[in-house]
């Protein structure tokens, strides 16, 4: 059987080896590198990030850069790739690298899991590829093509299931050919996770650990992993005042561009530190936002949309209330418990780095 595994983990580093797909994160995977890789992708698509990360490795080159920058602006440069308590984890953990590690990112494992937002995969993955440790790594391809290839009956995504696909990742990075090249070992079972063992439609023709696959002889590939029940998501109701201001007008006034009312969302909430639309959740939203607007003195019009927006565990069916205005001066929404409000030109609110959620940015493309 050991033999057969030795072959069979031969077999997928030389696929590895040939087929991998060109990423910027591999060209130069140093640890920094490879931490903002891995914090971008979870939950998110490669082809999504690919552009995300050029562009941060761009503005901060180092630890010490980023973690120099504000959090606005690492928000900013977050814009619209969700899941933004990543972006919070990657700057405290470039600060605290700073102020425990010189700048430099540890290869130990406790030091590095005690950094914030650094969980067991991370941890693996900076170890393996930028260190070359030998340090086990599961996500959900790597569940996924492990419990295939031993027939696993169980459920990789409960806690007793987790922890045996663990020990199968952890025993099989102690084979030899595994342990020379752990990096390229945890890389290619993500990749085959990734490209060929996929959740629906795994291409078994074009595996290359077919003949040792448990699952594939058993005819279970469809049966392994078992199907999850998606939890029914909590339905949010919201609306949110899309503030349209004509634009500057003067002598020396080069900006001609309409202007959009943004507000902070506070610190202890969903998105928070993020700017959108001023807006109220709950089953009576609209008329609370009606009467708020009216109070300040600006008229609402009738309600667009609505928008669908579905995060993991919420389904957002949110209304676009316009209002135009001269929006010479901020506008009393003190009623709407915003820390901050700001004026900012419609295309920079649009923009890759505005600091806008994704849903806000749908708002704005609604109204104007
Ligand atoms: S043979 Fe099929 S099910 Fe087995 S690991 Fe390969 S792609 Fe996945």
């Amino acid at each position: 059987m050991a033999n057969d595994t030795e072959s069979a983990i031969s077999a997928l580093l030389a696929w590895f080896a040939q087929h991998q797909r060109r990423l910027p994160w591999r060209d130069n995977p140093t640890p920094y590198a490879v931490l903002v890789s891995e914090l971008m992708l979870q939950q998110t698509r490669v082809d999504t990030v690919i552009d995300y990360f050029q562009r941060w490795l761009a503005r901060w080159p180092t630890v010490a850069d980023l973690a120099a920058a504000s959090q606005a602006d690492v928000l900013a440069m977050w814009t619209g790739l969700g899941y933004y308590n990543r972006a919070r984890n990657l700057h405290a953990a470039a600060q605290a690298v700073m102020a425990r590690h010189a700048g430099v990112l540890p290869a130990d494992d406790a030091a590095l899991r005690a950094l914030p937002g650094l969980g067991p995969y991370t941890v693996g993955a900076v170890r393996s590829i930028a260190f070359g440790q030998p340090a086990a790594l599961v996500d959900g391809n790597v569940a996924r093509v492990l419990a295939r290839w031993t027939a696993f009956a169980g459920d990789p995504s409960q806690p007793k299931g987790r922890d045996h696909i663990w020990r199968v990742a952890e025993d099989w990075l102690q084979q030899p050919v595994a342990r020379a090249q752990p990096g390229a070992w945890n890389q290619a079972l993500m990749e085959l996770g990734a490209t060929v063992c996929t959740p629906r439609a795994p291409d078994c023709l074009l595996c290359p650990v077919a003949t040792h696959c448990q699952a594939r002889a058993q005819g279970l590939t469809q049966a392994i992993p078992p199907v999850r029940q998606k939890a029914t998501a909590q339905l949010v109701r919201a609306a949110y005042a899309v503030i349209v201001g004509t634009p500057l007008q003067g002598p020396g006034v080069a900006d001609s561009a309409p202007r959009v009312l943004l507000a902070r969302r506070p610190e202890d909430v969903r998105w928070a530190g993020l700017w959108e639309p001023p807006g109220v959740e709950g089953a009576d939203c609209l008329d609370v936002l009606n009467a708020r607007l009216r109070a300040a003195g600006l008229t609402p019009e009738p309600p667009l949309g609505p928008i669908v927006h579905i995060l993991t565990h919420r389904r957002y069916e949110v209304l676009a209330v316009p209002v135009h205005c001269a929006l010479e001066t901020l506008p009393d929404l003190a009623a709407f418990g915003y820390p901050a409000l700001r004026v900012q030109a419609l295309p920079d609110a649009l923009g890759k780095e505005s600091g806008l959620s994704r849903l806000a940015q749908k708002l704005l493309e609604l109204v104007v």
